[in-house]
């Protein structure tokens, strides 16, 4: 095997690495990316990097959305461990359940992070190296990724600058709404009139009544000419139009990423860095009628992808099946950190990839995946390989008009289209048993509360109505 520089000890199976690169696209969902099987090429910088590097086909986020699931990120457990169930609530993590850069921080790690999500995801930085990025929120001039890169470009030559081993974190939204990429990667994957008066694909997307003025303030062009007056901007008339702006994002975001990678290829850090690229959760589009969020515990928004790259001490061109999620994460870097010992003294629920990848199996890290969601709708779910289960456990607003039972056949309907709750009633009572086994252990595990039950929703009404153009 190949030993470089960097790598310490002699055996494949011991070997640990130096630096570890964290990477979270934020609403990045994996069927919209080209190396996922995407139609449009949206991602021909991260499909090329992949190539050299383990692409696990099926990786879950169990806990949507951002908080919940960057939570589950960071600290290798599960909601009913570290019970941060709601997007933006009162509840802070508790300081008892470690997070992965104070776990590395204690090991003696160099921590850094280009993020602003704050709160209990900068604890483990020193001050100085927890940094947020800004950029220009003008339409159609926010240049997202750019920021990031320069704000983590800046850290990371603090970070071999210095001594230690070093672990960074880097955060990107570019998928995130409102979907407005800078020109000229608007027009890459849509050509037409998206005000059409006569294409009424968008009715129902503006009468969505808690992101209607939200909507109505973000997807519609301005007057060059005046571009404040409210009176002379015009909605957007055509769904394919918002698609595709998505994908844009993505695109845009895609591209930045190359300059990043050049960056550590240049500095030589592109070989024998640990490098985990995921996604915090995807989004919806128009797929369920949940419109350009993500809320829905459907695989839009629990399909994350995760590349883990590392040519030097990772067999390269694998892609592979089998469930794992983002729980997997935090124990998979203290594995290749040397650190197993701190995951199993912290009893993560997630499970190492480490052996996955050096046997190249498709076994994934486990049967069963419990969802939750707690933002805009309140739901429960159950996922195996082939079927997902969603429970409504009350708590969601009518207007979103949910089933309160899904289940879906993923093998035969990936898309999520056909609800068999009715005529598949023993799949629906199997894994209502399945998830309330699950459940039960690992309260009595625990000895917490159900977050599900015990948090409301945070999420009621987004837009400003002074600033929405009239329908
Ligand atoms: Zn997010």
């Amino acid at each position: 095997m190949w030993l470089g520089g960097n790598l310490t000890r002699t055996s494949e199976r011991n070997s640990v690495l130096r630096n570890i690169i964290l990477i979270s696209l934020d609403t990045l969902r994996a069927s919209s990316m080209s190396c996922y099987g995407h139609r449009n090429l949206t991602t021909p910088h991260l499909d090329a990097l992949a190539e050299k590097s383990v692409l696990f086909e099926k990786c879950i986020s169990p806990h949507i959305p951002t908080h919940p699931a960057h939570t589950t990120m960071f600290t290798g457990k599960d909601v009913l461990s570290h019970q941060i169930i709601t997007q933006g609530g009162t509840l802070n993590l508790a300081t008892d359940v470690q997070t992965i850069p104070e776990l590395l921080s204690e090991a003696g790690y160099f921590t850094v992070a280009a993020d602003n999500l704050g709160r209990w995801f900068q604890r483990g930085f020193p001050e100085a190296q927890y940094r947020g990025y800004q950029w220009e929120t003008g339409y159609r001039k926010a240049r997202k990724a750019e920021a990031v890169n320069q704000t983590a470009i800046e850290l990371l030559d603090l970070a071999q600058a210095q001594d230690k081993p070093w672990f960074a974190f880097l955060h990107y939204w570019d998928p995130h709404t409102p979907y407005l990429p800078p020109l000229p990667f608007e027009r890459m994957f849509y050509s037409g009139d998206e005000c059409d008066p006569n294409n009424r694909s968008m009715d129902a997307v503006y009468t969505c009544e808690p992101f209607t003025d939200y909507f109505r303030q973000w997807m519609c062009t301005p007057d060059p000419a005046d571009p404040d007056n409210i009176a002379k901007k015009r909605l957007w008339t055509d769904r394919r139009y918002v698609n595709a702006q998505y994908d844009a994002s993505i695109a845009y975001m895609d591209a930045c990423l190359a300059q990043l990678f050049r960056y550590l290829h240049d500095c030589g850090q592109l070989e024998e860095t640990l490098l985990i690229i995921t996604a915090d959760h995807g989004e919806e589009l128009d797929e369920h009628e949940l419109w350009y969020d993500h809320h829905g515990l459907y695989e839009t928004n629990c399909h994350v992808p995760l590349i883990v790259h590392c040519p030097a001490l990772i067999h390269e061109g694998q892609r592979l099946g089998g469930l794992v999620r983002l729980t997997d994460i935090a124990p998979t870097i203290l594995d290749y950190s040397g650190l197993t010992a701190v995951a199993e003294r912290e009893k993560m629920e997630g499970a190492s990839l480490r052996g996955l990848m050096e046997k190249g199996t498709h076994d994934g890290t486990t049967e069963g995946v419990y969802l939750t969601e707690c933002g805009w709708m309140k739901k429960r779910g159950w996922q195996t390989q082939k079927w997902k289960l969603i429970v409504e456990t009350g708590g969601t607003p009518a207007v979103y008009r949910t089933p309160d039972l899904e289940l879906y056949d993923l093998e035969e309907d990936p898309d999520e289209v056909y609800n068999l709750a009715e005529e598949a009633d023993d799949v629906v009572e199997r894994l209502k048993a399945d998830m309330a086994a699950f459940l039960q252990h690992r309260l009595s595990e625990t000895g917490l509360p159900d977050p599900t039950v015990e948090q409301d929703i945070t999420m009621r009404r987004i837009g400003d109505k002074s600033k929405a153009v009239p329908l």
